[in-house]
């Protein structure tokens, strides 16, 4: 097999980087597990969730009505029609959640729609009106490098005015573990590179939009299971945190030199239907374990059958191969 082209993003390169092996699995053969992660989906939501108080709210006050109202919706309740940009957008989001597997009305359960919102509106209280309006959101976009090999991305957001990436991240640690990873951090560094040619000038600047997700809610084991007791309610304003980055031309030329270097590494794979293992360091990462273990583990003759119980196949936008016929 001959590879034609290869259109790449930051989360199938780190894939690669972390294991050839998965790479195969997941964006060659594109199988995933049968059911979605909920951490992933409640982080989707909180993204879209943002984009679209940006969008409706602009610079208005947070109304007495908005915790009410999420009492009403987090219990699953139809939305009512009201003039208050705010509780409009909740309104959206929790139609939207309640689709999803985080659909739960249950209201000590962390990744509910009770929570989604009482995180939103806190995040809404903490900033708006706020300074830093991204006028793009979730912008898909593609970077051709060289004759064969591209970059995609979608970039959470971008500020026209300074100008920089405005990078929301939903996560665990939000404290000297999170300001660590912000530098060097390539997939941020690839944000830059997708923004410059977006915008048509150079983007070096990276605001990243911590959120918090932990330090409540009533997961099995969790410490604190008491809701008085949870950061949402006590001090919400402790859930968030923002730090701005930057990027030098030196290191967008490094970021670039290692991302076709590994490129065309990863091109020899799939040419010669060859991907290493590099279990078990890789197996667990992030606290979570690998969804093709059971695959690297069982014997060849079974893995069919695997596949068959319990993976699907789900295209993967964010890595494409053309060969050549
Ligand atoms: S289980 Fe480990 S070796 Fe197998 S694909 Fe996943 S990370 Fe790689």
């Amino acid at each position: 097999m001959k590879v034609k082209k290869l259109v790449i993003d930051y989360s199938t390169l780190s894939t690669w980087r972390t294991c050839p092996s998965k790479f195969n699995y997941r964006y060659v053969q594109q199988l995933t597990g049968k059911s979605d992660s909920e951490a992933l989906v409640f982080g989707s939501l909180v993204h879209r969730g943002l984009e679209r108080i940006y969008r409706d709210c602009g610079s208005v006050v947070p109304t007495d009505g908005t915790t009410h109202e999420i009492d009403y919706l987090g219990s699953g309740n139809i939305p009512s029609s009201t003039n208050d940009p705010l509780t409009n957008a909740l309104h959206w989001i929790a139609a939207e959640a309640a689709k999803t597997c985080i659909g739960t009305t249950l209201p000590d359960n962390r990744r509910s729609i009770k929570h989604l919102l009482t995180l939103l509106t806190a995040y809404f209280k903490n900033y708006f009106p706020d300074p830093l309006v991204p006028s793009r959101f979730e912008s898909f976009h593609k970077v051709a490098l060289t004759d064969r090999i591209s970059f995609c991305g979608t970039v959470d957001g971008i500020v026209d005015t300074i100008p920089a990436v405005f990078e929301t991240k939903t996560t665990s640690f939000l404290n000297s573990n999170f300001l660590e990873r912000l530098n060097p951090n390539d997939q941020a560094t690839g944000y830059c590179v997708l923004a410059s040619d977006l915008l048509g000038k150079p983007v070096r600047t990276i605001v990243f939009n911590g959120i918090s997700t932990s330090g409540y809610g009533m997961t099995p084991g969790a410490l604190t299971s008491k809701p008085d007791k949870w950061m949402l309610y006590r001090e919400p304003a402790r859930l968030f945190l923002r730090a701005e980055t930057h990027r030098s031309d030196a290191d967008i030329e490094d970021w670039l030199s290692r991302l076709l270097r590994d490129c065309n590494r990863i091109i020899e794979d799939i040419e010669s239907d060859t991907f290493s293992k590099n279990g078990p360091d890789s197996c667990t990462i992030f606290n979570s374990t690998c969804s093709f273990i059971d695959l690297c583990r069982t014997r060849k003759e079974n893995v069919p059958i695997l596949i068959q119980n319990t993976m699907k196949v789900e295209p993967w936008k964010g890595c494409t191969v053309e060969v050549e016929a």
